[in-house]
């Protein structure tokens, strides 16, 4: 299982997000998990490890965190 995609809104402290990418040519588009505003990212790759732990969105980070409902057929 691999962890969550960073993208970096700026340089800032805890404004590296995850959340839903979106491409358009080399642009790079982020829907933030933390509900903040769509941002075109700096890194056209995604970040796997942060090297500052206070990179990261304290919104984002418990977003990927949270267990997930997964759906299951009834028999
Ligand atoms: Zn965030």
């Amino acid at each position: 299982m691999t962890g969550p995609e960073w993208f970096v809104r700026s340089v800032r402290q805890h404004d590296t997000h995850h959340g839903t990418v979106q491409r358009c040519g080399d642009v790079v588009v982020l829907r933030p998990a933390c509900g903040g505003a769509s941002f075109a990212a700096l890194n056209r790759r995604p970040i796997h490890e942060c090297y500052y732990d206070e990179q990261r969105c304290p919104g984002c980070l418990a977003a990927s965190r949270k267990p997930r409902l997964v759906l299951v057929a009834a028999p």
